[in-house]
């Protein structure tokens, strides 16, 4: 989707995870929780932490310290995104891009979930590259843009964006990007909605809990295109002002290219459905199109849906 060029950012909804750095992550050494990554990538690591403490363990505040101490080392956050004024800076550079889908997202969901009888409380993103420090472990580009529910942050490393189309073959539509992050803010919805826990007990499997919470992650990312172009800055203007079926086409690229069984066969392996985290290709197209073409959040329960395909 192409953003309206003049409509503004705002880049308080995201911070600088910096760059390179050799900083590692405190507490969270035993064993991160890795919740929510785009694709297969992610290996997830049962802890303790997440069944014990969602919100905050000594070892979460450090890792979150951390990550505040790079953000303050490599400058404000309005030195970090000060090319990223408008919606047009959106449309040419793939960190713009981003913040500007974070604007559109929060926009969207705290005027949806209200009429579901819930607040929206709004996630920042971390936007780094290489690695960085957070309340999960220490993020490094390898892992794929995921969501820590333990500091309720997103975090992306926009280079990702090279591997969905050149390694994963997604094409080369900004809808396709956009998707990417609009999943993971799927994943701090389900998170608000309390529909988190249950994949941490059922982390793999064609029908586990892992697979219908990603799959509902799709299913969310579909209800915020259905009704993006209606999300505004602050001054009332239109981020999107529509969405064409060459959009609808990308964002469906995406979500094939990241399902588990294409990951599985493109890395040379059989295709393991008893391994599947996220569904797959199919799957995660179908879900990503049911809170499309619907609109209804209540169209996204994956955990009662009979059948996944
Ligand atoms: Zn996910």
């Amino acid at each position: 989707m192409t953003f309206n060029d003049n409509v503004g950012l705002d880049t308080s909804q995201v911070q600088s995870g910096g760059s390179g750095g050799g900083y590692s992550s405190g507490g969270v050494g035993r064993g991160g929780v890795a919740v929510g990554g785009i694709g297969g990538i992610i290996i997830l690591i049962l802890t303790m932490i997440f069944g014990g403490n969602l919100l905050g363990t000594s070892g979460t505040s450090n890792a979150l310290n951390n990550g505040n101490d790079v953000a303050s080392n490599s400058g404000s956050v309005s030195d970090q995104f000060s090319e990223c004024k408008t919606g047009a800076d959106a449309n040419n550079n793939d960190t713009c891009r981003v913040i500007a889908t974070v604007n559109s997202l929060q926009n969207f969901w705290s005027g949806y979930l209200p009429k579901y009888g819930q607040n929206y409380t709004p996630a920042k993103t971390v936007l780094y590259s290489g690695r960085t420090a957070s309340g999960c472990g220490t993020a490094t580009s390898a892992m794929g843009p995921f969501y820590c529910p333990l500091d309720q942050k997103v975090y992306v490393d926009v280079s990702f964006y090279r591997e969905l189309t050149s390694t994963y073959g997604a094409d080369t539509g900004a809808l396709a990007k956009e998707y990417v992050v609009a999943h993971e803010y799927g994943h701090h919805v389900q998170n608000i909605l309390g529909l988190l826990g249950a994949s941490q007990q059922d982390p793999q499997g064609a029908n586990s809990a892992s697979v219908r919470t990603e799959l509902q992650a799709d299913c969310f990312a579909g209800l915020w295109v259905r009704y993006a172009s209606q999300t505004t800055d602050a001054q009332g203007n239109v981020f999107i002002p529509n969405i064409t079926d060459t959009d609808i086409k990308s964002a469906l690229s995406a979500a094939a290219a990241v399902g588990d069984d294409h990951i599985q066969a493109q890395a040379g392996g059989r295709v393991r459905p008893d391994t599947f985290t996220h569904g797959t290709s199919a799957q995660r197209q179908k879900w990503f199109y049911t809170g499309y073409s619907t609109g209804d959040l209540n169209r996204c329960d994956t955990f009662n849906a009979a059948s996944l395909g």
